[in-house]
């Protein structure tokens, strides 16, 4: 998928899923995943990333900026600012690598599939390539 957003987007807008489908459409995402030591591994190193700069909190309030406090303080609640938004960046990227195909793959499970790789929907005969992306579907089924 060329656009990149900020949350991953998981299949077509259009697909309009109650709240009891995308409840069970998370949870068997989840439970495929959680099978899938590799993109478990993946998932969790891209989301620890930016914990060092949070590990780093309690350093910069003690020495933050040359023994003045009020400005110590400043750099930690900027610091944490940073942390925050790049801990957003690091999840998002993380299900975007990882979680996101797992979601496609359990369309499927709903009667709706669709390419893992863009997240297209397929209707019930799907191609053997993507009519969006052009990938190859022998996986998304
Ligand atoms: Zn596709």
């Amino acid at each position: 998928m060329a656009d990149w957003n900020w949350w991953p987007r998981f299949h077509d807008p259009a697909l309009r899923l109650s709240l009891r489908e995308q409840v069970v459409l998370h949870v068997e995402a989840n439970v495929r995943m959680l099978r899938d030591w590799r993109a478990c591994w993946t998932f969790t190193w891209i989301s620890l990333l930016p914990v060092p700069l949070l590990l780093a909190l309690p350093y910069l309030i003690v020495h933050g900026w040359d023994g003045h406090p009020a400005a110590s303080l400043a750099v930690a609640g900027l610091a944490f600012l940073a942390y925050m938004l790049l801990q957003h960046v690091a999840f998002a990227v993380a299900m975007r690598r990882t979680y996101v195909r797992f979601v496609r793959l359990s369309l499927a499970s709903l009667g709706h599939p669709a390419c893992v790789e863009c997240g297209h929907p397929l209707g019930p005969k799907p191609p053997a390539s993507c009519p969006e992306c052009g990938s190859a579907l022998g996986e998304s089924r």
